[in-house]
Formats: structure tokens, C-alpha cells, sequence
């Protein structure tokens, strides 16, 4: 920077800003020291014309090389498109800046003021080169050196909020969004309920919403579907980091799970009665420690007070013994780094307290759709989630930035092909073809070039079909919201129950008529799963007739994992179907149609 350039260290501060509001402050104060106004990419060019000096240059080259993209059409893809995002978490900060190279107009809603969350995400090799590109490390220079594969949630959403603001993304904190209103007359547009109804925002009137409020927040119109797995209590906690000698020295620990490491647990509880499945450490900001602990032993430890039938009851505050959760925590972090990390005192959380937190990872919830499509008075808006509200994850398996990245890229194609004129129903149809995949990424059925990644699914999911689910089984059901499920049509239920015959035929006890009450025992659903190679190896001797919760569950749970299936009903739903024609099940068995095709062999 020139000494003595008011606007070099102004940007210079930005760059190292480590609070929300200092980036915003800073980044406000650079605008207008340097006279600029507007937003979007315009904004953006304005900062690249006006700093030239060398740091500067160095992340402008990063940010042209990737707006350069061919699917931005050189920021004219969605010019024109007025976007809102809510929440800025890393997903929807991710998606604002995908909207803004497309050229479209983002503003995004943040009800909170700053980022206060130590703990640390794990990073899949293409959100490392994605975040690289955008010029991480000019913002934070410890980002990912050596083989480190991780960051802290608070320091992605800094690298993130300062490269949406440099594309001119508007970003507005204190602001909670509430609602949409529908516009009141032909000539009007969707705007939003916001709090404070006093914000100017209310008047903002935009065709796409993009939901990122995270894990407990979607808009209304959006269903969402609870998985019931087996019981699994989470624990997180964070420990100040000194970055000592010591400190620097200790080893991570990234995902040792139970069955690869049996004497690691077997030590740990002989030595201290903590009873684990997993445990993950993390160095970052902070000491960082996730692990998923055993219920008998938190009980025996004094953790938990009484057992509950229910996990709520059973993590509610007032049968948590706070201090016992403090040792548990720390005796576990001490254990498993070998007690080389030595004085470890916890790092404190947003309220000023230790750093320590149960959570309940038994219940995972997820949405049915990944997008809609409302109409009033001639007007549409298209909705879109992204993130934890899509799809809720499970932290120790680190899956939730990665695969909330992909959606936040998904969603930027799904805006592109709205804007470009594509039918809503050809739009949605498409989301949710790609939507389908989401919960079976890994990094290894991912595309392994991970710099050609782009918004374009294609560059990311192999073999994707983009036509899994077909318009036509998109259900516009009049105005508003456009269900997006595969509801199949009166012809299409009938080839579907002549599939679902065929493949269960010659079957013990199964005898498919319809789609109700020939499913209730389990014994057809079981049946078909069965019939298909990757049940071979699953044992279905210990089935029990007379248990269809329990039947049900087990069969959702491997149609799950194995296949990515999500449930549509609960167990309990599906033992207990009376209805004639469930569409629910339908939707379900359209799936096993989609993937095993036409005829089981
Ligand atoms: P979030 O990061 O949750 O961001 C959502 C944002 O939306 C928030 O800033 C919120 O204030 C804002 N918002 C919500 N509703 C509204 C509204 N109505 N109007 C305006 N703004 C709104 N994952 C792990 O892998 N490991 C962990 O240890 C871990 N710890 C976590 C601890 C906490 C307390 C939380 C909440 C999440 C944690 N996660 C963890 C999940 C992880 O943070 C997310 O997977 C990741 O941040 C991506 O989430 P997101 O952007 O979809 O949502």
C-alpha cells in the first residue's frame, strides 16, 4: 500500500478486520472515501479501478480469473434478477456471492451482528480450491497451510461476508426476515416481513428468495421430514489456543471412529468411564473437540441426571448437570491428546460462558423440496433453500459445509436457468433431480477435478440426470407453492404398481394390490429391497412380523444409506397406511422405480 493513501489502509484494515461489524464499518468507510456508490458488479469494478496498488491487484486477478467463468456470461446471466438472501451463515454468504457473479442484484438479511462460533468445520478438498480461488488467504493468512482440511465457522463467514462485499453484495445485519408478502396488485412484486418494520428493506421487492437461516429456519411452504436414527448425543467444546510449543506439537485427531480404533475407546472408558463412538479435535482459533458420547456413561458420570424416554427431556437443561458436562468434556479432550496439551481452559462462547455444548443428533431433519415456485396476481417468486435448512447435518461426519456448499452452487444454476426464461416446472423438476443427490456425496463419488468444479452440476456430480424427475411429475397444483415431489399420474401409478408386483412376486406373505394396505407389515417393502444386489449382504433373518414399526424403520433406514432414499413417511406412518392410494408411498416407491429401472433382475 502507499503510505499516506487513506483508501490503502482503509482496505488494508478490511482485509484483516476480525468482526462482523469492523468489516462492514471498514468497508463502508472505503466506499466512501473512494466516492462509490451502487452495488453489484459495478460496485466492484469502481474498488478494482480506484486500488491498484500491488496487495490489491494480487486478489482482483483471483476474483476476475473466476468471474471470468463462462457460466456467468460475464455478469449478464441473471442482470435484471433481483435476489434476497436470508442469514449469513457460510451457506447463504456462499450462495449471495455465486448470485452476484451471475450479474443479479443480492441483497441479504442477517437478524444477527456478529459471528461468534469457534467451533470448526471440516473442509472437502473442493471447498478448499473453491475458497482459495476467492481469495482466502489474502483474508485470513493461516487458511488451510499444509494438509490442515479445516476451518472455524466464524472465520468462513469473515473470508466470505468481506468477498460478497467486494462484489457488491448488500448486506444488512439486525434484520430478521418473517415472511413473504404476496404483491397487492398486477403491478406490483413479492416483497418481505421484516423486524424491524421499520427497515426500507420492506420495500424491496425481489423474484427470488434464497433461505439460509440454518438449521431451524425455512419459509413457509416448505415441509420438512424428521429421520428418527438411533440414539446419538453430540458434544462439543473449545479450548483457548495459545499456539504454544506445545500446543503446536499435538497431534488432530480427525474422525477416529469407534470400529477403526476399538482400544483407543477401550482405554479411554477403562481409564475414566467416558464412553464414546467417535471423537474429532481440530486445531484452529481454537482447541476444538467434537465427539459423540455413549447415554449410560453420561448418566454414570453424573452428566445427565435421569434417564428419559424422550431426548428432549433428556438434554433439557434442567437434567444437565453443567459442571459434570465441563470435566466429561475436558477429561475427554486431555485423554485423547494424550495430556499433552497442558492448562487447558475453555475458550468462551457468544454468552460469555465455557465453550461447551450437548446437542441431539437423533432426530435429523431435512426438506422435502429443495425449491418452490409461488404466484400471485400474475407475479412469481422462486424460493430456494440452501444449507442446514435443506438438509440438516451430522457434525462429527463434517459433510454439512461441503455438501451445504454444493446446494448453495445448485441453487445459483437453478436462478441462472430461471432467469435465462426456462418454465418454472422444467426449473424445479431439474432442482430436485440434482436435489436427489445431495445426501450421497462424498468426496469420493464427487468429480475429482475439483478446479473445474463451477455451478454447472454436471462439472461436479458424475452421470448426473438432470431429468430424474420430469416436469410432468412436478405438481403445480394451481397457484401457490408448487409441490415439487414426484407425484406420478394415474398412468404412471399403474406401471408403478405392476413393477412393484413383478419385483415382490414369489414372496412369503406379500401380495401387492395397492398402495395402502399391501405395505403395512413391512413384508413388501422388504421384498423389494431385497431383490436388488446391494441388500446382499444385509441380514433380514432378524426381521420380526409381528414388529412393523421396528420392520419399517430398519427397511427406511438401509433405502437411506444404501440408496439415498429418503423416507417420505414415518415408520410408525407407513405400519398404520388406510388411505387408498397413499400418495406419500407412491412418491417413496418412485424412487426404487427411478433407480432399478424397469425390470428387477
Ligand atoms: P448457519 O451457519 O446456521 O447460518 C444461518 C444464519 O442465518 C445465521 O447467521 C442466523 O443468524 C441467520 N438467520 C436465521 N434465521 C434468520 C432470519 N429469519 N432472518 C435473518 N437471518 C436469519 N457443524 C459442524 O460440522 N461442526 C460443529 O461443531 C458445528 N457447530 C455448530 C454450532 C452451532 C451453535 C450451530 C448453530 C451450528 C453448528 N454447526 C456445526 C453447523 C454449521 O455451522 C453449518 O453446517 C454451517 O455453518 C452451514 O450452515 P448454514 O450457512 O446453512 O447456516
Amino acid at each position: 500500500a502507499e503510505p499516506g493513501n487513506p483508501a490503502h489502509a482503509i482496505f488494508e484494515r478490511f482485509l484483516r478486520a476480525g468482526e462482523c461489524r469492523e468489516v462492514l464499518g471498514c468497508f463502508l468507510e472505503l466506499c466512501q472515501q473512494l466516492g462509490l456508490q451502487g452495488s453489484g458488479l459495478q460496485l466492484y469494478h469502481g474498488l478494482k479501478a480506484a486500488l491498484n496498488y500491488w496487495n490489491a491487484k494480487a486478489l482482483w486477478s483471483k476474483l476476475d480469473k473466476k468471474a471470468g467463468h463462462k457460466d456467468y456470461d460475464q455478469g449478464t446471466a441473471c442482470a435484471g434478477t433481483k435476489c434476497l438472501v436470508v442469514g449469513a451463515g457460510p451457506c447463504g454468504l456462499r450462495a449471495a456471492i455465486e448470485l452476484a457473479l451471475l450479474g443479479a442484484r443480492v441483497v441479504l438479511l442477517e437478524k444477527r451482528d456478529s459471528f461468534s462460533r469457534n467451533n470448526v468445520l471440516h473442509l472437502w478438498p473442493f471447498t478448499i480450491h473453491d475458497l482459495r480461488a476467492l481469495g482466502a488467504k489474502k483474508f485470513y493468512g493461516r487458511f488451510c497451510t499444509g494438509t490442515l482440511d479445516h476451518i472455524s465457522i466464524r472465520q468462513l463467514q469473515l473470508i466470505l461476508l468481506k468477498v460478497a462485499l467486494l462484489l457488491g453484495v448488500e448486506v444488512h445485519i439486525n434484520v430478521r426476515f418473517e415472511g413473504l408478502v404476496p404483491p397487492t396488485d398486477k403491478a406490483g412484486g413479492w416483497h418481505a416481513v421484516l423486524q424491524p418494520s421499520s427497515s426500507p428493506l420492506t420495500h424491496y421487492e425481489f423474484d427470488v428468495l434464497i433461505s439460509a437461516g440454518g438449521g431451524k429456519f425455512v419459509p413457509e411452504g416448505f415441509k420438512r421430514k424428521e429421520t428418527r436414527g438411533k440414539l446419538a448425543i453430540g458434544i462439543t467444546t473449545n479450548f483457548i489456543n495459545r499456539h504454544s510449543r506445545a500446543e503446536v506439537e499435538v497431534a488432530e485427531i480427525s474422525g477416529v471412529a469407534r470400529i477403526y480404533n476399538q482400544k483407543f475407546f477401550q482405554n479411554l472408558y477403562n481409564k475414566t468411564g467416558i464412553d464414546l463412538e467417535n471423537i474429532v479435535y481440530y486445531k484452529d482459533d481454537t482447541h476444538y473437540f467434537v465427539m459423540t458420547a455413549k447415554k449410560q456413561s453420561l448418566l454414570k458420570k453424573g452428566v445427565i441426571l435421569q434417564d428419559k424416554a424422550d431426548i428432549e427431556s433428556l438434554l433439557a437443561p434442567d437434567n444437565v448437570n453443567r459442571d459434570a458436562l465441563l470435566s466429561y468434556a475436558k477429561e475427554a479432550a486431555n485423554f485423547s491428546t494424550n495430556y499433552c496439551l497442558p492448562d487447558l481452559e475453555f475458550a468462551l462462547n457468544h454468552r460469555d460462558l465455557p465453550d461447551v455444548d450437548m446437542f441431539d443428533f437423533t432426530c435429523m431433519t431435512r426438506s422435502e423440496n429443495a425449491a418452490l415456485v409461488q404466484e400471485h396476481n400474475g407475479s412469481r417468486v422462486l424460493l430456494g433453500l440452501v444449507g442446514d435448512c435443506l438438509v440438516e447435518p451430522f457434525w462429527p461426519l463434517g459433510t454439512g459445509v461441503a455438501r451445504g456448499f454444493l446446494a448453495a452452487f445448485d441453487a445459483a444454476w437453478m436462478v441462472r436457468r430461471w432467469a435465462a426464461g426456462t418454465p418454472p416446472l422444467e426449473v424445479l423438476a431439474e432442482r430436485e433431480s440434482i436435489y436427489q443427490r445431495l445426501s450421497q456425496t462424498s468426496p469420493d463419488n464427487t468429480n475429482k477435478n475439483v478446479s473445474q468444479y463451477s455451478i454447472d452440476p454436471a462439472t461436479r456430480y458424475p452421470n448426473i440426470n438432470l431429468q430424474a424427475i420430469k416436469a410432468s411429475q412436478v405438481d403445480l397444483g394451481g397457484v401457490s407453492p408448487v409441490s415439487a415431489s414426484p407425484v406420478a399420474s394415474g398412468a404412471v401409478c399403474e406401471e408403478l404398481l405392476s413393477w412393484c408386483q413383478a419385483s415382490t412376486a414369489g414372496y412369503p406373505g406379500v401380495a401387492v394390490t395397492n398402495f395402502s394396505t399391501s405395505w403395512t407389515s413391512g413384508l413388501a417393502l422388504c421384498a423389494l429391497i431385497h431383490r436388488f444386489p446391494m441388500s446382499l449382504h444385509r441380514d433380514f433373518d432378524s426381521i420380526d412380523p409381528q414388529d412393523a414399526i421396528q420392520t419399517h424403520q430398519m427397511l427406511l433406514d438401509i433405502a437411506e444409506q444404501e440408496l439415498g432414499i429418503q423416507p417420505v413417511l414415518s415408520s410408525a406412518e407407513m405400519a398404520t397406511l388406510t388411505e387408498p392410494d397413499c400418495l406419500d408411498l407412491i412418491t417413496y416407491l418412485s424412487h426404487f422405480y427411478q433407480i432399478f429401472g424397469t425390470s428387477p433382475e
